[in-house]
Formats: C-alpha cells, sequence, structure tokens
C-alpha cells in the first residue's frame, strides 16, 4: 500500500496537491481522530463494494488532501493500474461539525434524546455555514479543537449528528468510486490533459460540461441507491429498534420513515453545505448540476424507485 500512496502524492504534488499526513497532526485533535477513524471506514467501504458489486474495480487507493479549491476527485492510474480517490479533509470537518451544530441546539428535533440538556451555545448557532472549515471560529480553546466545542451535550444526540455525517461520508465516497467503476475518469483522461476527475464547480471541464453533468448524476444515482439500500432499508431488527428508542415521547413509532428522514436530512443538508448560492444557471455554465437540483434528483432514485423492491442485480447492472 506505501508504494501507492507514494504514487498519490507524486500525482497530487504535480498538480500542486497537499496530501494529509495524520503524523505531523495533533492526536488530541476530535478532527484528527475523526479523519482517522473516517479513513477505516473508507477502505472498508471500498473493500465491500468491490466483494459485493464490482469485483473487476481494480485497487483503490484512498487518503485524504488539503485543497480549499476541492471537495474530492479521483483518478485511474495507467501506470500502476489502480485507482486513487482523494477527500478534502475540510469537507469531513464541515458535514461534522454541521450536524454536531444541529443537534446541538435545544429546537432541533427537540423529541430526540434527552434535548433538556442542550442550551444554545453562541457564536456557534449564529454562525452560518462557510465553504472553509479552517474559516469556522474556535473561541472556548477546546484542546480537543472546534469540534469538539460544538459537541451536542446529550450522547445520544451526539451519536445521531454522527450517523448522519457517516451517510453523508459514505456518499461522497461511493460517489467517487462511481465515477471510477462506470469508466468516467479514464474517459476523462483521454481527452482533459488533467488527470484528476475533480468535484469542484470550475467549469473547466475539457469533456463538455453536459457529459460532466451526466457523469456527476450517474455518481449520485448511484451513491443514492447504495446509501438507502445498505445503511437504512436493510438495518437489522435490532438497529431499527435502537434507532426508535432515540425518539421520545412517541408511543408508536413508524420505523420505516424514521429511516426515511435520517437519510433526506443527511443528504439534502449536504448538498446545501457544499453549494450554498445555488445559480441554476449552473446547468449550462458549470460541470456540477445545481446542488439543489442534485438533491432533489437523489431523493427521486431512492424514493421514486428505491423504496420498491430493488434486487441486487439492478444495482449491479449500473456498473459497466
Ligand atoms: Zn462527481
Amino acid at each position: 500500500m506505501e508504494e501507492l500512496r507514494q504514487r498519490f502524492k507524486e500525482v497530487c504534488t504535480h498538480e500542486g496537491i497537499v496530501v494529509y499526513d495524520p503524523v505531523t497532526e495533533n492526536p488530541e485533535l476530535v478532527e484528527t481522530q475523526i479523519l482517522q477513524s473516517n479513513h477505516l471506514f473508507a477502505n472498508n467501504l471500498i473493500q465491500e463494494y468491490k466483494n459485493e458489486f464490482c469485483p473487476k474495480l481494480p485497487r483503490v487507493h484512498f487518503d485524504f488532501v488539503k485543497d480549499h479549491r476541492l471537495n474530492a476527485f479521483a483518478f485511474y492510474d495507467p501506470q500502476t493500474k489502480c485507482g486513487f480517490i482523494g477527500i478534502r479533509t475540510g469537507a469531513v470537518g464541515l458535514i461534522y461539525d454541521l450536524f454536531y451544530r444541529i443537534m446541538s441546539h435545544p429546537e432541533v428535533l427537540p423529541n430526540l434524546g434527552n434535548v433538556g440538556v442542550e442550551r444554545l451555545r453562541q457564536p456557534y448557532c449564529s454562525e452560518g455555514i462557510v465553504d472553509d472549515f479552517s474559516k469556522l471560529s474556535i473561541l472556548g480553546n477546546n484542546p480537543g479543537g472546534r469540534l469538539a466545542e460544538v459537541f451536542p451535550i446529550d450522547d445520544e444526540r451526539k451519536r445521531y449528528a454522527e450517523s448522519l455525517a457517516l451517510i453523508a461520508i459514505e456518499f461522497f465516497v461511493i460517489h467517487e468510486l462511481a465515477h471510477l467503476a462506470n469508466g468516467h475518469c479514464e474517459y476523462d483522461n483521454k481527452i482533459s490533459s488533467i488527470p484528476l476527475f475533480i468535484e469542484a464547480q470550475s467549469g473547466k471541464s475539457k469533456v463538455g460540461l453536459m457529459v460532466k453533468q451526466y457523469f456527476e448524476v450517474v455518481a449520485d444515482a448511484h451513491a443514492s441507491l447504495w446509501t438507502w439500500l445498505k445503511r437504512l432499508k436493510n438495518m437489522s431488527d435490532d438497529q431499527m429498534t435502537a434507532r426508535s428508542l432515540l425518539e421520545k415521547g412517541n408511543s408508536i413509532v413508524i420505523r420505516t420513515q424514521l429511516l426515511m428522514t435520517d437519510w433526506v436530512l443527511a443528504i439534502v443538508l449536504m448538498f446545501w453545505l457544499f453549494d450554498i448560492s445555488t445559480n441554476p444557471d449552473s446547468l449550462h455554465t458549470a460541470d456540477h448540476p445545481p446542488a439543489v437540483l442534485r438533491g432533489i434528483w437523489a431523493n427521486v432514485h431512492v424514493f421514486g424507485k428505491g423504496t420498491s423492491e430493488i434486487p441486487g442485480s439492478i444495482f449491479r447492472s449500473m456498473i459497466r
């Protein structure tokens, strides 16, 4: 694996992208711990995807990068015959920050967990959304870092925030895998001089904006179905019961609807987070469709098709 990391670094350095090195980070920071656990999560996910749905997928190396110009990227490297995925560390930080802050607010989902211990915390409640994690304030000087400052106080609410963050991160990773599995990266590579298939609203894609947007819709459809089918629709009875027990004050709980709510909350908020100033004109000017449309399409994919019984064969047929 070390030689793949070297190759990843080589390509990133050539493109002016800094690769995240956990060795140089403060292990006390919650941010460092979250990146570490998500690194493991992503590698397991890639293996699961390969084993269950796409045995022909080449070896894939996953790493985090520090570059505010992009959210993620993927590329297929003919030299090593391997796929590579990079995700911005700040993108992971923003996702956790958003869900922690939402769930630490005493008026949000008050039936969930013990909301009585939560309190309005400023400036975090009024801080709004930014596109760069490093622009968020860290006023409390908490040795655990920014994310430790905005934890919900109630453990159940904190765990719920983390479960939503994990759905969003999983969407991210599967979206990138779909670009690799469907040959989008190779296609792009043949046309473009840039070897990376980049997730950013640059509008500079060489393959043509409509083609690139089509690739994005395919990758989103893939990630939508995966995150819904694998993590929520197929939950065990025990997992469903544990989820239901988070709801306080409801004597009758419709479990499937709770799971749908969780999924929609995670995916729609993630799209909103990464493209706050949605511009409908981006259909004609950018290489990603407007975020609001992507959020709606993701829902259509899952609740238009996904809630009827989807056999694994249909999902597999989406991969070449
Ligand atoms: Zn994409």
